[in-house]
């Protein structure tokens, strides 16, 4: 029986991003002993984004987890990105291990991690690497498991972008995690909301989605004053945020049934619903940038409608609904008049500077 499997669904990891001190630590675990959590979380090393902010404590850091072990009775776990954090992990009884996101994106340092795990047996958990590419975090879950790590959970945390839909920290790409799982029935799959969103006031609608989609666990950030957070302090939520979420949280069946046979009903809807989020935001970006040549061409003393341009693209989008989309000319021409329409109008708005819905 693995390791995540154990206990009532959602499986769940709690704790701070890191530890900070060890009052912090004590004090997050006393209060999430009394939640349903089976994995208390804090990093002691952390792979931070730019030089010079909060790094980690360190070693003295897995003391502090040790302790949380042995007086609050919840299994414990830590981030590993180098064999030595493994090895000092090891040496302080952290009964989990997780790879991070910025590390699964590193085959070599994987297999580092891996080579230092060959014959111990300890469950890891395999964040998705920060980019969007199923193949490498299912490559990095491999790695472990052929040296011989056999309790494995991946863990969905979003991919890095530019401008990522719905105001997100990450992009949630829901359709990575549900192909590693299609590819992998066996592997357990946790969503982590506090990094794919980013904002406190997200965490639990994007816990309840991936409630939906079937997902069997979550990780999600706690600590008692997430303000004073050193890191990542904008998606962490009091102890008490958590036992409320936790309260609303909506249960539907079981995930085993829905998620190995493939993609249903619901969960293409959730699919679906997460892509016209995705479209309505790069149609409204479409328009912003819309805006900012209508600008340039009044600068320009330029015409709004340019007969050449608008030839050229409906070229190049027929070229490729034919190609690699498959859609029909007819479709994507109706689809687009549309949209170019719109963009008309913005311009024409800006070249006389009157409001857009002035113009018909
Ligand atoms: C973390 O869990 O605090 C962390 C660093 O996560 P990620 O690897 O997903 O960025
Ligand atoms: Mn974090």
């Amino acid at each position: 029986m693995s390791f995540f499997r154990s206990g009532r669904r959602p499986f769940l990891i709690a704790g701070p991003c890191s530890a900070e001190s060890r009052e912090q630590v004590m004090e997050t675990a006393a209060a999430l002993q009394k939640l349903p959590v089976h994995l208390f979380r804090a990093g002691v090393w952390k792979p931070r984004t730019k030089p010079g902010s909060f790094e980690g404590v360190g070693e003295q850091g897995l003391a502090w987890l040790r302790e949380v072990k042995e007086t609050h009775w919840l299994p414990v776990a830590v981030e590993v990105a180098e064999p030595v954090h493994v090895e000092l992990a090891l040496k302080y009884g952290i009964d989990v291990l997780w790879v991070g996101a910025r590390t699964t994106v590193n085959p070599f340092q994987v297999q580092r991690i891996a080579d230092a795990l060959r014959g111990v047996h300890i469950p890891v958990m395999v964040k998705n690497p920060v980019t969007p590419d199923v193949d490498m975090w299912q490559g990095a879950i491999e790695r472990l498991e052929h040296a011989g790590i056999n309790q494995i959970a991946g863990v969905h945390r979003g991919f890095t972008g530019y401008n990522t839909p719905g105001g997100n920290r990450n992009h949630p790409n829901w359709p990575i995690p549900i192909e590693l799982k299609r590819r992998k029935p066996e592997l357990s799959i946790f969503c982590d909301p506090s990094h794919i969103t980013g904002r406190r006031d997200a965490i639990a609608e994007m816990s309840q989605r991936a409630m939906d989609l079937h997902f069997e666990g979550l990780m999600i950030e706690t600590h008692p004053h997430p303000d004073a957070a050193l890191s990542d302090a904008a998606q962490q939520i009091t102890p008490a945020a958590l036992e409320q979420l936790l309260k609303k949280l909506v249960l539907k069946n079981e995930y085993s049934a829905d998620m190995t046979n493939g993609m249903e009903l619901e969960y293409l809807r959730q699919v679906m619903d997460s892509l016209d989020t995705e479209i309505i935001d790069l149609v409204a970006r479409r328009m912003q940038i819309s805006g900012e040549i209508g600008a340039l061409k009044k600068a320009a003393n330029m015409t709004v409608y340019q007969p050449e341009r608008w030839r050229e693209i409906v070229e190049n989008l027929t070229t490729r609904a034919n190609g690699p989309s498959n859609l029909s000319r007819e479709f994507i021409i109706s689809l687009y008049e549309v949209i170019h329409h719109e963009s008309i109008k913005k311009q024409l708005a800006i070249l006389q500077g009157t409001p857009d819905q002035n113009i018909k």
